[in-house]
């Protein structure tokens, strides 16, 4: 029986998990230099958290959950996103008694999307959340903590931020509203996975990658016009502080995100390089979501970013292959390299053991591996309780103590060279 990998689920290895590895420790990094304290939860919930949260309309809700009955016919969902288990946690957990919280997870999501380059149905987002705050500096502070990730991870600024801003909750409603007159005009014309949404999501219409629907998007009503005069100011405070951090941006007023518990201040990062799937980062406001969840009134912010798309723009990954490798000649020195290995790794050397008992075999995988030393150990160094080290470099070979090998060891580790 030979069992195949779930379709849109991948498997993370070799150069691969050294690049999801090198984006981890960025998003760790800088999370600590903002003072983000990290959350882990369980990747699946009651499906109540997601269902009106995230809006009975939306593409993740109607078509793209996993949703399953648990033996006790409770409703279980594996989280297709981070920022309501969060906020679930916080509640469940006491979390938002000091304000403003800040958190951030990194883990595996689940949607039944139709599986492609760069999209997946088991895939990792990162997500940074601040609860409890108004300012919009926190807007511009996780903009901010957005650019930095991503500059550290994509070379050459091969990004671009767009922003927009959805009003408060009475902005949405009028517009919403308006937006469903316009869109009725041309129900003949909008394309079919779409008709639905005229009454139910028209705001869902104007991000949508049809043509035809494009071209009609381009007369709809622009939600600028209904902005309350609170939310005008605010956006424009937030583009300030953006041109203060010197963070170039375009504004996408047809800019809407996907699910429908956002308000204010919308944005996304994108890599035009990467195609259809081309978003890196979206995020925004979304004051009223807590409340929904359970929790307090309190207003959020925050963004989720897939791993897997970051994982596309990493060019080059440093190779930390093991430059060591310990060559066991002879299966009765056991022993006597374990001994070896124990002692070198208790001085913070790495080495990989190479036991196939076969000199020509293990130096010729050390050079392919570009190894940097090869310690040999055969009869006639546990004779003279000594090592071989050759130096793969240029093929000379010596015996040393063990103090010796260390010596010279840590000087290559010191002096970096080769
Ligand atoms: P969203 O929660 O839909 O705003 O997604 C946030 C980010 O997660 C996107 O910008 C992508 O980078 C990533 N993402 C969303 N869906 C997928 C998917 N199916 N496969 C891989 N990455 C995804």
């Amino acid at each position: 029986m030979k069992i195949q990998p779930i379709r849109g689920t991948h498997d993370i290895f070799g150069t691969e998990l050294k690049k999801f590895n090198f984006i981890k420790k960025i998003v760790d990094n800088s999370a600590a230099d903002l003072g983000f304290n990290e959350i882990i939860t369980p990747i699946f919930e009651s499906s109540d958290l997601f269902k009106k949260p995230l809006g009975e309309h939306s593409d993740v809700v109607l078509k793209e959950m996993y949703t399953f009955q648990d033996k006790n016919d409770s409703s279980l969902t594996l989280r297709p996103e981070y920022t309501t288990p969060i906020i679930r946690a916080a509640i469940s957990n006491n979390l938002l008694i000091k304000l403003p919280a800040k958190l951030y997870g990194l883990g595996p999501m689940f949607r039944r999307e139709r599986p492609q380059k760069g999209r997946y149905r088991q895939f990792h987002q990162m997500n940074f959340e601040i609860f409890g705050t108004e300012d919009v500096f926190a807007d511009a502070e996780l903009i901010f903590l957005a650019n930095k990730i991503l500059d550290s991870i994509i070379p050459n600024n091969q990004f671009k931020l767009f922003i927009n801003s959805l009003g408060d909750r009475d902005t949405l409603k009028k517009f919403k509203s308006e937006l469903s007159s316009y869109f009725e005009q041309y129900i003949s014309d909008i394309s079919l996975e779409n008709k639905e949404k005229i009454k139910t999501n028209p705001i869902r219409i104007l991000d949508s990658k049809n043509s035809k629907d494009i071209e009609i998007s381009k007369e709809a009503p622009n939600i600028s016009d209904f902005y309350s005069k609170n939310s005008k100011a605010k956006f424009e405070e937030v583009k300030q502080l953006l041109n203060n951090l010197n963070i170039p941006y375009e504004i996408d007023v047809n800019l809407v995100r996907g699910l429908d518990y956002y308000c204010d201040t919308v944005f996304e990062f994108k890599n035009e390089n990467l195609g259809s799937q081309n978003t890196l980062i979206g995020g925004g406001r979304y004051d009223g979501l807590i409340k929904v969840i359970g929790g307090a009134d309190i207003p959020g912010v925050g963004w989720a970013g897939g791993i897997e798309r970051l994982m596309l723009s990493v060019d080059k990954i440093k190779n930390n292959l093991s430059k060591i490798h310990l060559i066991i000649v002879e299966e009765s020195l056991k022993e006597y390299s374990l001994r070896l290995l124990k002692d070198l790794n208790k001085n913070n050397v790495s080495v990989y053991c190479d036991y196939r008992y076969n000199l020509k075999k293990a130096l010729s995988f050390a050079s392919e591996q570009k190894a940097r030393f090869a310690i040999i150990l055969g009869q006639e160094e546990l004779d003279q309780k000594k090592y071989t080290l050759k130096d793969l470099l240029d093929s000379s070979q010596k015996m040393l103590s063990y103090e010796e090998l260390l010596k010279k060891i840590n000087l290559w580790e010191i002096l970096k060279i080769n």
